[in-house]
């Protein structure tokens, strides 16, 4: 008799117990972080895009937050990927360049503190990090760059298979596999990673044309002349001069033997043929120069950015859909950026890199229904490296001490913001150089009205930005008279900064830096 007591007692423990744990464990939020490449904010009609609409993507700044000022701290595709994994800078996770250099994964990262707070964690489309994932327990992933058209991708153990079809819509497919058999009986965190919107820009089949009735404005400094910024000056990344009339705008290309249709089926070559004939021709049917010319290579710019934009939307929206359809809309944070900003003719470029504003900022919208109230707007300088650390705070976990960042899962719950501490000043240092775009390395400071930065290497200059005054930044006031206090203030900060993030190296050329 006392046995039996002891037993059913003991199973009544074992119930309780059991049941507490699940339901617990069942509160945990699902996270899934939508990341794509190149996907600038003038794109994106929530941001106020002049350009486009994107149906998908406005859904979570109305069901949720928008981050205004979503900065970068070093405005290129692998260093950011490598930020959002360590939450550092790229001087302290040594991921600097989009070379070859090999991702340290033995440094603490975000999946794998995910892991250990109990999460199933996936990566699915592109990584592009010369590593296979770590801390993933599952992964579907292009290499290198991918390809837009039946691409390749990488499952485990390290499995290549070529896949039929579109990419935005395999990564979507692939999301979606996971989620299906994935173990409910965890939480789970998953990155899509999106190929669009990288160059060199190929359209879905069945949104090739689809801004041909569009003429679309030029922004307010497409013909920068550069006056008084030596590194703006000697850049490679113009529309004008840099891109390539064949690969990029797709003039008179050889569809047998161009690299860019490498991976296109006869009836998909058939199609892009039939279309960029017909584009050809037009560049054709008229001997264009000088600015008539840079305005019709603009055009076909939007038109083949837009239209690959195109269908990285329609799939976010087809995977908020799954959402909604299969009961995880509630209990699932859905994050959406990209891996930095990107110029669509802004002082005449395409591309990245420079600490100016289209390329300094990236998109960054946040919904997680019950605690963001739906249409947030957060202003605050929020940065790269407070990804991973805000993303394990929202999981519940613990933020390993090496990460730089913080999280900003205050600035969501106050609603408005405003009283939340949070830093007044942003730190960015950019590397890569000359290839492929010969900008200049430069770091520096901006603060919510000014912005100083100092390039070096081929650079040696100074520049200061008043935001307020100049938002298209095309008047470098470094040096003018009545800026001595404000220059030597922010100087002060980007030194204080330096200290703070231990970029020594920073350090060492600000001390030799000229005045
Ligand atoms: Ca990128």
């Amino acid at each position: 008799m006392k046995t039996k007591l002891l037993c059913l007692l003991a199973a009544m423990v074992l119930f309780t117990f059991g049941s507490n744990a699940q339901s617990s464990e069942k509160k945990k939020p699902n996270i899934i972080f939508i990341f794509s490449d190149d996907h600038a904010y003038q794109a994106i009609s929530a941001y106020g895009s002049k350009l486009t609409t994107t149906p998908g993507i406005d859904r979570l700044a109305k069901e949720g937050a928008l981050f205004t000022n979503a900065l970068v701290t070093n405005s290129i595709c692998g260093p950011s990927r490598a930020t959002l994994l360590t939450g550092k800078y790229s001087h302290m996770n040594g991921y600097k360049r989009n070379d070859r250099t090999l991702f340290d994964t033995t440094q603490p990262l975000l999946s794998r503190t995910l892991q250990q707070t109990g999460y199933q964690t996936a990566w699915v489309g592109k990584m592009h990090l010369n590593s296979l994932p770590a801390g993933f327990d599952y992964w579907n992933v292009l290499p290198g760059q991918g390809h837009y058209y039946n691409p390749d991708f990488i499952s485990q153990p390290n499995d290549t298979t070529r896949y039929k079809g579109y990419v935005s819509d395999l990564i979507t497919q692939f999301s979606i596999d996971f989620l299906e058999k994935r173990d409910t009986e965890k939480p789970f965190f998953m990155i899509v990673g999106h190929k669009a919107t990288h160059r060199e820009w190929l359209p879905d089949l069945q949104d090739l044309g689809t801004f041909d009735d569009t003429k679309f404005p030029l922004p307010d400094n497409f013909y920068d002349n550069y006056a008084g910024r030596n590194s703006a000056a000697h850049q490679d990344m113009t529309i004008d001069k840099t891109m390539l009339l064949k690969e990029d705008l797709k003039v008179d290309i050889d569809y047998q033997k161009s690299w860019i249709y490498n991976r296109f089926d006869d009836k998909q070559k058939k199609v892009f043929k039939a279309y960029y004939d017909k584009v050809s021709a037009d560049y054709h049917s008229k001997d264009r120069k000088g600015k008539e010319l840079i305005e019709w290579k603009y055009q076909r710019y939007m038109n083949d950015y837009l239209s690959t934009a195109k269908s990285l939307d329609r799939n976010i929206g087809q995977l908020l859909d799954y959402l909604d359809k299969n009961g995880l809309a509630e209990n699932t944070i859905v994050i959406y950026a990209s891996d930095q900003g990107f110029y669509l003719g802004e002082h005449g470029w395409f591309d990245k890199r420079f600490i100016y504003e289209e390329s300094l900022k990236t998109p960054f919208l946040i919904r997680y229904p019950g605690v963001v109230k739906p249409g947030t707007t957060i202003d605050q300088l929020m940065l790269n490296i407070d990804w991973a650390p805000s993303i394990i705070d929202l999981a519940g976990g613990k933020v390993p001490a090496q990460m730089q960042g913080k999280s900003f899962l205050p600035l969501l719950q106050s609603g408005t913001s405003a009283k939340t501490p949070w830093r007044k000043e942003a730190y960015y240092h950019y590397y890569e150089y000359p290839q492929p775009h010969r900008v200049h390395p430069h770091f520096g400071i901006r603060t919510d009205r000014y912005k100083l930065a100092y390039f070096y290497k081929g650079g040696d200059s100074w520049e200061l930005y008043d935001l307020q005054e100049d938002p298209t930044e095309v008047s470098n006031i470094y040096g003018k008279q009545g800026t001595e206090k404000l220059t030597a203030d922010l100087k002060q900060k980007l030194k204080k900064l330096m200290q703070e993030y231990k970029d020594k190296e920073a350090l060492e050329i600000l001390a030799k830096a000229k005045p």
